[in-house]
């Protein structure tokens, strides 16, 4: 069994880990010069719309898989011609464009905050009208990490804020006065089978997730169930298969879809250390349709930190009684009794607001003063 994964970055590293272990080989495909599934994997250097490049992927593998959402339409198309391509089309085109996705949404009767289709300064005037403000104003296709939104809170600003997205077709969404911020991650078989991971909380800054935490604290039995239950259905209805992140808005008991992601996700990070079967393992277990592994969790509590920009120096990390993984994602023994922290470097060269690493500390109940002593040590993360 050989996998093919288009986008060779962090994500296509674990990727890469979770099936070396399970002795199943990997091709990725990525343009850049250097990836840090490198470390993992052959790679096809070459564009994801490069016919032959797409050609010989095809050749080599029994299924090919994806690290990211924006694949190209015409390279899933080819590839689908002769291999299957999991998650498939329906995955990839409602999460690429948010108009799509929240049209898809809604007639899944799961909640979303409001929303009004935008193409230009008149029909962002109408959305005005109609949903208020603040509102924030998004590309339909290629934002992440908060790139391609403006927030506006002026109606007056509308001309402004078309220009700053370079006038591309967008959605207005309401503002929503959240109290947290949660992403619920499935996992969904050939055959149908589905399991998730409990909820997890999430902090932004500038629009990069900065940490996450399971169980979510401030999640109500009510709020967590429903979102788990809206998560599965999402997958349910775009037939997926492999992992599937659906991010939401809770407010009380009321929770609001914010988006999907039709793949694993930097929140289940976490899950590594986490939980019996992970969200790298489990997404190449069900896109080579294998049965899944459990997602029960191994610990009481887990935090996750994101490095942005620049890692922590290895001395730092060793004061701190933190392990670090290898290449091949295996921990070093850091001589800690007391927790599990473990810091996993992308292998990156620093670059602002540049994920290059994350840090997850599990126990069955995590001290707050060693969780915020970590996170004054890991670059961009945040303390609670
Ligand atoms: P997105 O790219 O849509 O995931 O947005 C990135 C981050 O911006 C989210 O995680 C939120 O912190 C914030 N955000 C996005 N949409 C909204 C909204 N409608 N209301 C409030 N905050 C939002």
């Amino acid at each position: 069994m050989i996998l093919g994964i288009l986008g060779g970055g962090q994500l296509g590293w674990m990727l890469g880990i979770a099936a070396r272990r399970l002795g199943i080989d990997c091709v990725f495909l990525d343009p850049a010069t250097s990836c840090t599934a490198d470390l993992v994997g052959e790679r096809i250097r070459a564009d994801y719309d490069d016919p032959d490049a797409l050609a010989e992927l095809a050749r080599r593998c029994d299924v090919v898989t994806y690290e990211f959402e924006n694949v190209p339409a015409t390279a899933a198309a080819s590839l689908a011609k002769t291999i299957p391509v999991r998650p498939g089309w329906n995955s990839l085109e409602t999460s690429q464009d948010r108009l799509v996705e929240k049209n898809f949404l809604a007639g899944e009767n799961v909640p979303v905050p409001p929303f009004h289709a935008v193409d230009d300064v008149a029909s962002l005037k109408a959305a005005i009208s109609e949903i208020g403000t603040p509102a924030i104003l998004k590309t339909r296709r290629g934002g992440y990490d908060g790139k391609g939104q403006v927030v506006l809170r002026d109606p007056a600003a509308a001309a402004d804020a078309i220009d700053a997205i370079g006038g591309r077709p967008a959605i207005l969404e309401s503002m929503v006065d959240f109290d947290l911020e949660v992403s619920v991650l499935v996992v969904r078989g050939v055959d149908g089978t589905t399991k998730a991971w409990p909820p997890i909380r999430n902090h932004h800054a500038e629009g990069i997730l900065r940490r996450s935490e399971c169980p979510a604290p401030g999640v109500s039995p009510r709020a967590g169930t429903a979102m788990v239950d809206h998560a599965v259905r999402i997958a349910e209805a775009l037939d997926h298969v492999g992992v599937l992140t659906v991010e939401f808005f809770v407010i009380g008991d009321t929770v609001l879809a914010n988006e999907i992601a039709p793949r694993v996700h930097n929140s289940g990070h976490l899950t590594i250390e986490f939980s019996e079967t992970d969200q790298f393992e489990n997404h190449v277990l069900a896109v080579t349709g294998h049965p899944l592994g459990s997602t029960a969790a191994r610990h009481g509590h887990a935090i996750m930190l994101n490095a942005i920009g620049d890692s922590p120096p290895p001395t730092t990390l060793a004061d701190a009684r933190v392990a670090t993984v290898d290449a091949m994602g295996i921990v070093a023994a850091d001589g800690n009794p007391d927790d599990d922290a473990v810091y996993h470097g992308y292998r990156k060269t620093s670059r602002v607001a540049r994920k290059v690493g994350h840090l997850t500390i599990t126990d069955d109940s995590i001290d707050p003063v060693r969780a915020d002593a970590l996170a004054a040590i890991v670059p961009g993360a945040i303390p609670d």
